[in-house]
């Protein structure tokens, strides 16, 4: 393999990255100037040129995703796969190191990863077990202290006790929690990295094997590391280990999670003579889309300064859509991505982002209405739905039969007749005897009343079967029969309407999953794997199958990704920038490097749209526009006119069209009325036609109606 084709589509700056001999660099750099083309290059500069072995290189990557897709670019730029490299996420990384040592790490064999939904749950267990006030405490909070505490590395023991009935009262609960976390053999993700790092302190003969192993450790976006994961990697480099780290402080967006932009002056102060890069020149961009980038993260104060240029000739203007709603905003989206994909353009080249997770329900309808095949990628969305975590418990307590959390989330889901009398009188017995709940369900399941306790053995005695099976059968075959034997499937095939419906499906979908799983280590039984994957890689999966289909993620999972086409959606104040951010300037600043992530995602073309009224989390709201797009210079921004055809009513597209005699009346979506009784209001929506045509008007004291629209006479205010 010849060394130049590795360097010679690098720029200077790139290539003196790619090609140092300096043991420590920082490549700090702007959206799209290629810091990840360079941490691929420079991988394969170590192994062509530097004669270092896969096996002897760690690289970091943002999500599973960026590790796989990592994989691919390094083995097509040397010409084989590169075998025995670690590339993963920090918190796969971890996983993967305590899997393989779990004696020295404390843990069981079997430990089992707790997501954030189960965390919470065992959360609450250590309150009723403490007697503590949820009311005045919420375990909420505790979790977020715990989380927050193992984030900077501090177990209970290492926090100083203090007066402050607060930390008092966390504190004990965060050491109930650990307590409980131990026993049980549970594993949060916090305490991945934790456990990772008090591995390297506690194992001096295990760090100095990874010493040796590796020679290099390469880190993408740096900004976004938290306290414990720079601890981790710091330990681990010692002063014998190369390391290059590239960021861009300008998309710092974790900051409420605990990353911490320090960590690049921290850096480059605990490592002796580390080289600065800057790459100036952006690659992805037209140079109309960067100078709205830049006109929006000029606005922040606290920022190490950088400037980003193109070489690309002007672009198509940003276009700004106001929807009237957010039925119209999505539907707007929709069809211009039909306009897209019938120019013969690809799917896949589309994105589109949004600030919150619930904001994609209407937008996926839009699209299921256009029949446009989407994937969610990277919400929690998947494996965070609640039929599926059910199935999965079912699972895991199969591979376990004392895993608490599984056994309380199961045991009566569907119900069987096991009441919260029971569960607790088991959760008692468990804790007084320091036993699982499983064991304690078989020792008193006798004792029980009658109606329970036939109950609980006829539970005890199906999950025994399916557990026979479970070496056996293949993966989909033994999800399959979990999900009959347990009365799962049957139980969401009652429920009516969409939603069991759609549960159902998911539930399917869980089997085909399981049918094109793909074990890492085909050696081991596929399930632990299968298991353990589903909780770290959440609905990352599905962006895999072969189906050309846009992608809608949220801004904070868009980070590092590209698309030719881009969609930011909910462009409004209290949406974005997230009205929990507006106290706080250091929040609002963060927003807007979000809102920059977001803008430089876009390669050719970018839309931004909003709502005039929008309802989420069930509730109505009229926000102004974001003030980012008052950020984005004017001449590189158009507003796109409603045309007669596009002002008509869009919640209804199936049903009717906005009739003639609805715009006869001289009235107007939007338009300000008045109606005799209830005052004044705004037309949100027309329905239906002629004597039957329906007007739905937002009044300002009276709330939302429907009236027909022949009797409603209303005036133009
Ligand atoms: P982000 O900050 O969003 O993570 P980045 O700095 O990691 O961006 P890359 O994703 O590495 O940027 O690169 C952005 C795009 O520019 C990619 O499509 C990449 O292939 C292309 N690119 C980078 N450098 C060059 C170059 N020297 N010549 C041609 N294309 C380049
Ligand atoms: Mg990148």
């Amino acid at each position: 393999m010849d060394v130049t084709s590795i360097i010679d589509s690098l720029n200077p700056a790139q290539r003196e990255a790619v090609t140092s001999a300096d043991p420590y660099q920082l490549v700090l750099a702007g959206a799209g100037s290629g810091k990840t083309r360079v941490l691929v290059h420079r991988i394969a500069w170590l192994m062509q040129v530097e004669g270092l072995s896969p096996y002897q290189i760690l690289s970091v990557t943002f999500t599973n995703k960026a590790a796989r897709e990592m994989r691919e670019r390094i083995s097509d730029l040397i010409g084989f796969a590169p075998q025995g490299m670690w590339v993963g996420t920090f918190h796969g990384l971890a996983h993967r190191l305590l899997k393989m040592h779990w004696r020295d790490a404390d843990l069981p064999e079997g430990f089992q990863i707790l997501d954030a939904d189960d965390q919470l749950r065992v959360i609450k267990r250590v309150y009723t077990a403490l007697n503590m006030d949820t009311e005045k405490w919420p375990p909420r909070q505790a979790q977020w202290y715990i989380n927050e505490q193992k984030d900077e590395g501090l177990r209970a023991a290492h926090i100083q006790q203090s007066p402050d009935p607060f930390t008092v009262a966390m504190l004990q609960i965060y050491r109930g929690y650990e307590e409980a976390c131990q026993r049980g053999g549970l594993v949060d993700f916090g305490e991945l990295l934790l456990r990772a790092h008090e591995l390297w302190l506690h194992k001096p003969a295990l760090l100095a094997h990874y010493q040796d192993r590796f020679q290099h450790i390469l880190v993408d976006e740096f900004q976004d590391t938290n306290g414990i994961q720079y601890a981790w990697l710091r330990v681990l480099a010692g002063n014998t280990l190369g390391m290059t780290a590239v960021g861009d402080d300008d998309q710092s967006i974790y900051g409420w999670r605990g990353a911490k932009i320090e960590n690049i002056q921290n850096y480059t102060h605990d490592f002796e003579g580390v080289t600065t890069v800057r790459l100036e020149q952006n690659y992805r961009s037209t140079a109309t889309i960067l100078k709205a980038a830049n006109g929006v993260i000029s606005q922040n104060a606290n920022r190490l300064g950088k400037t980003l240029w193109t070489d690309a000739e002007g672009g198509e203007k940003l276009s700004l859509y106001a929807g009237f709603n957010e039925q119209d905003e999505a539907r707007f989206i929709g069809e211009r991505i039909q306009d897209w994909v019938a120019k013969g353009n690809m799917r896949s080249a589309v994105a589109i982002l949004y600030r919150s997770n619930a904001q994609s329900r209407i937008l996926e309808e839009a699209l299921l209405r256009l029949q446009i095949p989407y994937r969610i990628y990277g919400g929690h969305r998947f494996y965070e739905r609640l039929e599926i975590k059910n199935a999965l418990a079912y699972l895991r307590l199969l591979m376990n039969r004392h895993d608490d959390a599984a056994f309380e989330r199961v045991i009566n889901t569907p119900t069987r007749g096991i009441g919260d009398k029971t569960v607790q009188r088991l959760r008692d017995t468990a804790r007084a005897a320091q036993q699982s709940m499983w064991a304690a369900a078989e020792s008193e399941v006798e004792n029980l009343p009658a109606r329970a306790s036939n109950a609980v053995r006829g539970f005890l005695a199906m999950v025994s079967e399916l557990a026979e099976d479970y070496q056996n059968l293949g993966l989909d075959e033994l999800t399959d029969q979990v999900l009959e034997a347990s009365g799962l499937l049957e139980f969401y095939r009652r429920e009516k309407g969409e939603r069991g419906q759609t549960r159902v499906e998911n539930l399917e979908e869980l089997i085909n999953a399981c049918r094109a799983y793909d074990a890492p280590d085909p050696d081991s039984p596929a399930l632990p794997q299968f298991i353990d994957e589903a909780v770290l890689d959440a609905g990352e999966r599905q962006a895999e199958s072969d189906e050309d289909a846009i992608q809608l993620m949220t801004l904070h999972s868009a980070k590092g990704l590209e698309f030719p086409l881009v969609f930011m959606a909910g462009m409004e104040e209290n949406l974005f920038p997230h009205k929990m951010s507006l106290e706080e300037s250091g929040r609002l600043e963060e927003e807007r490097r979000l809102c920059y992530v977001g803008i430089t995602r876009a390669m050719q073309k970018l839309y931004l749209t909003y709502a005039e009224t929008r309802r989420l989390y069930g509730q109505e709201s009229y926000n102004r526009v974001s003030r980012f797009i008052r950020d984005i210079p004017s001449d590189v921004l158009e507003e796109v006119r409603l045309s007669a055809n596009v002002s008509k009513p869009t919640s209804f597209a199936k049903k009717a069209t906005l009739s003639d005699e609805g715009t006869g009346s001289g009235l107007a979506l939007g338009q300000q009325v008045k109606h005799k009784i209830f005052g004044e209001g705004v037309i949100l929506s027309f329905e239906g036609n002629g004597a039957n045509g329906r007007v739905q008007v937002k009044f300002v004291n009276e709330g939302t109606k429907w009236m027909v629209l022949q009797y409603a006479k209303l005036q133009p205010a």
